[in-house]
């Protein structure tokens, strides 16, 4: 499937590649890689249709290679006559999940917490939540920075944005870290604490198995709202772009990394810094863990607001996800779900909480 996504981005580059990406692409090294892949599904194709019981998987390989091959395979030529200003970001998508499935695939099988096979419950709905954000990350990129561009647009602090800019990047990157956390957990609280809200935040709960890829499930309405609010700091302050680009990296690494399953032991630094156990016990199943560990950084914002959750004893959670299952399983019904849901007896009668919905 990556092969045949590659060869797409090759025909239809204007489509469904990022303008700002085409040109750092060495062209010839991709195709070299392109031709690699290829041929190695087809041959691991085969193999599994002669040693599985179950031949999908092999003739779904076989099927995508021969369309692949159609389409011009390493050779394929852009096909496109026009520009395009709209673009999907598949090769976006196909460069995120090679680079997270080599980092975090091998270290969860050597350190994993749990024992759970890579391709555990529910991965399909977690990946297709990883191939819409990416495909879409054009539309994504526009909502998340208009609150920013707005407050950019009718302010006027040169004078403040030439200082912010102006100190060291480490500085820099510890503050942008700091005041973005602020504004999460703000937000994320909310989203907790306000039913509307929270019947998009349920779905990223909704989750009952935890590793890197669960990060990615999370309503469209949440990305966008949390994204959102979460650059205005980042933007409006005028931190510079080397100390902007390595928080954005670092964020994104540390979504996945917080989400992993991964049994380190990172001794007093979780005290400091949020670790998975940390983040695990925010999407605890255990009622003593409703409403707790907001903080996507520092643990001191928890304990500050009165939120501060994890076991001095280093125990990990029971188990993840919602009790009574309130959310559907699916990513569609998943994306109409908040705007659709049936109040339940207990909150037409008013006596709702932050726990709404038996948020845990
Ligand atoms: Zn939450
Ligand atoms: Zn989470």
């Amino acid at each position: 499937m990556i092969g045949l996504g590659t060869v797409s981005c090759l025909r239809y580059p204007d489509l469904v590649t990022m303008p700002e990406a085409r040109a750092l692409y060495d062209v010839a090294l991709i195709r070299l890689a392109l031709h690699l892949v290829l041929v190695a599904a087809f041959v691991l194709g085969m193999v599994s249709i002669v040693l599985r019981q179950n031949k999908v998987l092999g003739f779904i390989a076989l099927a995508c290679v021969l369309l692949a091959a159609v389409l011009g395979g390493s050779h394929a030529q852009d096909q496109l006559q026009h520009h395009s200003d709209v673009y999907l970001g598949l090769d976006y998508f196909l460069l995120n999940l090679v680079f997270m499935g080599l980092v975090f695939v091998p270290i969860e099988r050597v350190l994993g917490k749990r024992e759970q096979p890579i391709f555990r419950a529910e991965w399909r709905e977690d990946l297709l939540y990883f191939l819409v954000a990416s495909l879409l990350v054009q539309a994504l990129t526009y909502l998340s920075l208009a609150p920013a561009l707005t407050i950019l647009h009718h302010t006027d602090w040169a004078g403040l944005r030439q200082m912010v800019g102006s100190q060291p990047v480490l500085v820099q990157f510890v503050e942008i870290m700091f005041l973005t956390d602020l504004v999460q957990y703000g937000m994320h609280r909310s989203f907790h604490r306000l039913p509307f809200l929270w019947n998009f935040h349920a779905v990223h709960h909704s989750a009952k198995t935890m590793d890197w890829l669960a990060s990615s499930r999370m309503h469209f309405v949440e990305i966008v709202c949390l994204r959102g609010i979460t650059v205005i700091p980042m933007y409006v302050l005028g931190f510079s772009q080397p100390a902007l680009y390595a928080y954005l990296l670092f964020v994104y690494l540390l979504s996945a990394f917080v989400h992993s399953n991964l049994r380190i032991n990172f001794g007093f630094l979780e005290r400091l810094l949020v670790s998975p156990r940390y983040h695990h016990w925010h999407h605890a199943i255990e009622k003593e863990a409703i409403d707790v560990n907001f903080a996507v950084h520092f643990p001191v914002l928890d304990w500050l607001f009165g939120t501060y959750y994890l076991p001095a004893d280093g125990r990990w959670p029971g188990g993840y996800g919602l009790a009574d299952n309130p959310v559907p399983a699916g990513f569609l019904k998943q994306f109409v779900y908040p705007f659709f849901r049936k109040r339940t007896a207990v909150e037409v009668a008013g006596t709702s909480t932050e726990s709404q919905g038996g948020a845990v």
